[in-house]
């Protein structure tokens, strides 16, 4: 679930991007479409970016608007009281041929799953993200990769076209900023970073309760299938050029015995990498019985980015994904190559 940005070089948008996604919005006819879609499997930013936005969108008089994502319509727990989630539909009531399509924090169309022909079919397809790595696959793309989120790119185009921030905007933006930053922790955590904070609580929202329910909250079967996943980490100090990989493996039948929905195992990362022996850390989530979701992150001496692109995925240096396939022991013997290759120069 976290997401610490690149920190790359790269520069955002420029006035001429900002002013085509402005035009977009404001030309907007009465009767418009919006039609909001985030990247598959969605997380915080991807979700609280879209939402936080529709909010906004809504604020500006858009009527016919809709938000959805690729693949089952489920709304991981952490996530389901941001405001804004009754403009979430399924896939298949996605509008055929929207005015405009949002696509948010999604590197490339192939995280947008089958909602990809919208960018087709769509009068405007706009594209808010922060991955290095991004395509650029929209017909105007406001993507910085210095940005710590996408919200803070939803951010500044709502700040452009004039929306007031209210606390329903505001809580989808903040929990998109802490997701990506890490609560904060992040080097993408900059001075601009908590001045948007700061914007955004001043709405009144409450990040306590906030951060309670979207990191700190997991029921109590999760609690004990991460203890067992924990237990099976394996530590390797020789790979990554020997800085260290720390790796472990959760099935779907680890999901079955402790009665738990696949996005519980979002947050295990974040207790896999705190491991000192190792720069990288890997959790392989079983998603079929031959294919795999894997998470990666580095502390600074691989760029797993490099990884993840060559096994087919995508993501930002220092936190990057990919699918697997095979066994679990085939999809780490296979970043375990790909190591070596994507070390950083000192
Ligand atoms: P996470 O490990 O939290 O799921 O993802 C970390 C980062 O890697 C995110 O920026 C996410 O967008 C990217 N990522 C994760 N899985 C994939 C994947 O299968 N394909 C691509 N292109 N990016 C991924
Ligand atoms: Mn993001």
């Amino acid at each position: 679930m976290t997401d610490p940005a690149a920190g790359a070089a790269g520069t955002g948008p420029g006035e001429a991007d900002w002013a085509a996604a402005v035009a977009a919005v404001r030309d907007l006819p009465a009767d418009a479409q919006v039609q909001l879609i985030c990247h598959v499997n969605p997380d915080g930013d991807a979700l609280g970016s879209m939402l936080g936005f529709g909010l906004g969108l809504r604020q500006l008089g858009v009527r016919q608007l809709r938000a959805t994502f690729p693949g089952p319509p489920e709304v991981p727990e952490p996530f389901r009281a941001l405001p804004g989630l009754d403009l979430l539909v399924p896939e298949e009531d996605a509008y055929p041929a929207p005015d405009l399509v949002v696509c948010f924090d999604a590197a490339s169309e192939s995280r947008l799953g089958g909602l990809v022909d919208r960018l087709a079919t769509a009068g405007t397809a706009l594209v808010l993200d922060h991955h290095a790595s991004n395509t650029r696959f929209g017909g105007i793309n406001l993507v910085d990769p210095r940005a710590a989120a996408t919200s803070v790119v939803a951010e500044e185009l709502l700040a452009r076209l004039g929306v007031r921030l209210d606390a329903g905007i505001a809580e989808g933006l903040y929990v998109a900023l802490t997701t990506d930053t890490g609560s904060f922790r992040f080097e993408a955590t900059t001075p601009a970073v908590h001045e948007l904070a700061a914007r955004l609580l001043a709405t009144g929202i409450r990040p306590g309760d906030i951060s309670r329910r979207v990191f700190d909250t997991r029921p109590f079967g999760a609690v004990r299938l991460f203890g067992e996943v924990m237990c099976r980490a394996r530590l390797e100090p020789t790979a990554a050029g020997g800085n260290g990989l720390v790796w472990t493996y959760a099935t779907l039948d680890d999901l079955a015995r402790h009665d738990q929905r696949p996005y519980v195992l979002e947050a295990l990362i974040d207790s896999v990498r705190c491991t000192a022996e190792a720069d990288v850390s890997c959790v392989v989530k079983q998603v079929r019985p031959d294919e795999w979701a894997v998470s990666m992150r580095s502390k600074g001496a691989v760029d797993v980015s490099r990884v993840a692109v060559a096994l087919g995925g995508g993501g930002h240096t220092f936190a990057a994904g990919f699918t697997g396939r095979g066994s679990a022991d085939d999809v780490v013997a296979s970043i375990r190559a790909e190591l070596d290759k994507a070390l950083i120069e000192a």
